[in-house]
């Protein structure tokens, strides 16, 4: 069913009211969200980090390993050549046996050498792994305060939050999708969030500029849509001034 320009605007505007409590809602829970965000996501990425450092750590304690069995496998076979040597028939056996003994040698200050330098990466990995850790644990804790703060200030408005998104769920029912789009575009653009506005005291209560009376007229008649010449929001209609008392102030009473 087509619904009149009057009832469209009524749709938009009830949206709009809507929006704006949302926005209020957000805008008090400010930059939390984000920043709780960010922080998790700087935290796994440590997390990552220490794991890596945990792999290399334990591929170094392997290779140390390997290199004291090779160690031990060379001693072994140092001593099983000192046996032969004593054995020997010749000179040239001797000699044969002597270098392999050398060559074993050889092979053992090979392993120590290297032993020694993934004991010292080791070290520095270690000291590595602290500092990261310190710094995961400051982390963590900025992240438990955030999520803390956060969670009481949801918890502060997510009744009212869901109500909201329930009711705007309903409101945008109500209007075309054409319209719609040009709602969420304008609202996008708008600093303040309003996408629809009423003329104030002859002003556009978005962008602040003068509305021409005949302008306001046209408004007032509610027969098509008139968007603010200067902002491009759709004005919902003209808000009546109305004439108010001047609250007269107490009287402060002396003592
Ligand atoms: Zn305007």
């Amino acid at each position: 069913m087509e619904s009149t320009v009057a009832q469209k605007l009524e749709a938009l505007l009830n949206l709009q009211k809507i929006d704006s409590r949302l926005d209020a809602i957000f805008k008090v829970r400010g930059a939390l969200p984000e920043e709780v965000q960010d922080l998790e996501d700087e935290i796994a990425g440590y997390e990552t980090r220490l794991e890596k450092f945990n792999t290399d750590l334990q591929s170094l304690e392997d290779d140390i390993k390997t290199y004291k069995e090779n160690i031990k496998e060379s001693e072994k076979l140092i001593k099983k050549y000192q046996e032969q040597q004593m054995n020997v028939r010749n000179n040239r056996e001797y000699d044969a046996i002597t270098k392999e003994l050398e060559l074993q040698d050889l092979e053992i200050q090979v392993a120590k050498k290297k032993i020694g330098e993934a004991q010292a990466r080791i070290e520095s990995k270690n000291s590595d792994v602290e500092a990261l850790k310190e710094t995961l644990n400051e982390r963590q804790k900025d992240l438990d305060t955030k999520k803390g703060e956060l969670e009481t200030i949801i918890s502060e408005s997510e009744n009212e939050e869901s109500k909201l998104k329930a009711d705007r769920d309903k409101a945008t029912k109500k209007i075309e999708e054409r319209l719609l789009k040009s709602y969420s575009k304008i609202r996008d653009n708008a600093k303040n969030g309003l996408a629809v506005v009423m003329v104030k005291r002859g002003a556009c209560g978005g962008c602040f500029n003068i509305v021409p009376p005949q302008r306001q007229a046209d408004i007032r008649e509610k027969k098509k849509l008139i968007v603010c010449e200067h902002c491009g929001r759709v004005f919902a209609g003209v808000e009546d001034e109305i004439e108010e008392e001047p609250v007269k102030k107490k009287r402060s009473s002396r003592s």
